[in-house]
């Protein structure tokens, strides 16, 4: 419970988080905010609010710490009737414009006519989860990791701290964010380039609940476009790919190791923000970058406290499922984007005439297509000598439990006959050829962990650990040595007889 502050104290703090400007407001956006500068604004913002507390939920490569701006007006996740959401910015330490949102969303929260939000959402805000790139204005993390790309294996401490904070409190909403680079060569040599001020995505792998995508697509992201274009801010929906002369655009990604999709196959109801990059420089405009990253944040706050309890009801009742293991009991573990016969109208600018275009691109690909499914089995067998896969499984903090074979199980193995490497657009992965073989173990039960794939993560599970995957353990360097040709996959499958 928070202290009782006599009301006259209160007042005044109320006051004074109002004069509190951040770092750019004060140097009128000349400069972008800087870790020190970031940390004392923050605890600033702390001491001024008895809504707000800090905690430093991890340390980055070199030793910065890693914030999480806490708002509740209660004790933080103990309100069992309020909806949890979380918003982290700056995976990319060159896209500063998500912190700088970040902050001001943070200073916008505790006007005393946003307090009402709190009646119903505990928020986290974390401005920046990657201090040491945001130093050094470079994408990578102090060890040049894309954390990005980097939420499967989870080698690096920075989406370590993220995803232990996220499983601690289970967020039903959550949002990264990020600014895309409408500057490529390729699209200024055909003329023109991308020209949205704030772009929105939301998770696409099939293997998140259905029930998840379509709230996400046919009402969130309506009304955060809306949100948007109410405060005079252009968006659109995030769209990689192109230039589309000579390459197709994709409706978004689906792989599961980026912030957005490995929140959402826990069956989050998870978005991904980006705004548009400088040119030269990564502060020019960077005052309406910021206030256009902080509205589009502020939209989901919105649209979580509207629609709280049929969020809240929906993604409990979705994880469910998952934890029961009942959810999706095929798991697509390689998939491609494929066309939906529908043309995309982008808006572009016209390098030629400097003014807003419209683009028809024919060759647009928004439907993500399961190429190959797997029957999910009841567990995976892990052996205790394979020590990356181990660390591994102590790194997702997946939940593990002894192994009693039971006179209802069957144990299957792949045995790999050839190894062949196939294009997922543009990501040259391997591709083996198996043979499904049943084994009885030869070896002790105490010599393997047993990974249930009835929890929260057991799709993430499916996906990390099945040799086929386009998206697995195998498919990254450490783990290379799980796919040989002529032997056997270490990583077995449980299922039941009569499956
Ligand atoms: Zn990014």
């Amino acid at each position: 419970m928070k202290k009782l502050l006599p009301i006259f104290l209160l007042f005044a703090a109320t006051a004074f988080a109002q004069e509190i400007h951040t770092p750019p407001e004060k140097n009128n956006f000349t400069k972008a905010t800087s870790y020190d500068e970031l940390s004392a604004f923050i605890r600033q913002l702390d001491q001024a609010s008895e809504m707000l507390t800090l905690e430093i939920i991890g340390k980055s490569v070199q030793g910065r710490n890693l914030y999480a701006m806490k708002f509740s007006t209660g004790d933080f996740g103990k309100d069992h009737s309020k909806i949890k959401v979380l918003i982290f910015a700056q995976q990319h330490g060159n896209e500063q414009s998500g912190k700088e949102g970040a902050l001001l969303l943070a200073k916008a929260l505790l006007k005393p006519e946003n307090k009402y939000l709190f009646d119903r959402i505990d928020l986290v805000i974390i401005p920046q989860i990657n201090p040491d790139g945001s130093e050094a204005n470079q994408r990578r993390n102090g060890h040049e990791a894309d954390l990005n790309r980097n939420h499967v294996i989870m080698t690096e401490p920075e989406t370590m701290a993220l995803h232990k904070l996220f499983d601690r409190y289970l967020f039903e909403v959550t949002m990264d964010v990020h600014e895309y680079y409408p500057y490529d060569e390729n699209w200024m040599k055909h003329g023109y380039r991308k020209n949205t001020e704030i772009t929105l995505g939301v998770t696409t792998n099939t293997n998140v609940s259905s029930k998840i995508r379509k709230l996400s697509n046919e009402k969130a992201l309506p009304f955060l476009h809306k949100n948007l274009g109410n405060c005079g801010f252009s968006s659109f929906v995030y769209c990689p790919g192109g230039p589309p002369d000579i390459n197709y655009i994709r409706h978004s990604t689906f792989d599961i190791n980026d912030g957005r999709q490995s929140l959402g196959i826990q069956n989050t109801l998870s978005f991904i923000q980006e705004g548009m990059n400088g040119t030269d420089s990564f502060i020019e405009n960077l005052k309406r970058r910021a206030e256009g990253q902080m509205t589009g944040m502020m939209g989901l706050i919105k649209y979580s406290y509207k629609n709280y309890r049929k969020i809240k009801k929906m993604v409990a009742d979705e994880r469910a499922t998952l934890i029961l293991g009942k959810s999706n009991p095929q798991v697509s573990i390689q998939s491609e984007h494929v066309a939906s016969g529908k043309k995309l109208e982008l808006p572009v600018l016209s390098l030629k005439t400097g003014s807003d275009s419209v683009i028809t691109v024919s060759d647009y690909r928004p439907v993500v297509k399961s190429l190959c499914d797997v029957a999910k089995p009841e567990g995976y067998l892990i052996p205790k000598t394979s020590k990356p896969l181990v660390d591994w499984v102590g790194r997702q903090s997946v939940e593990v439990l002894p192994y009693n074979n039971q006179d209802n199980f069957k144990i299957e193995q792949y045995f790999i006959s050839k190894v062949d490497s196939i294009d997922f657009e543009g990501d040259i992965v391997a591709n083996p050829t198996l043979e499904t073989r049943e084994i009885r173990l030869t070896v002790k039960e105490e010599d393997y962990l047993f990974i249930p794939t009835a929890q929260l993560k057991g799709n993430l599970i499916v996906i990390a650990l099945e040799s086929k995957s386009m998206l697995g353990l195998a498919t990254y360097k450490d783990f290379y040595y799980l796919l040989k040709k002529g032997e056997n996959f270490p990583v077995l499958r449980v299922v039941k007889s009569g499956n």
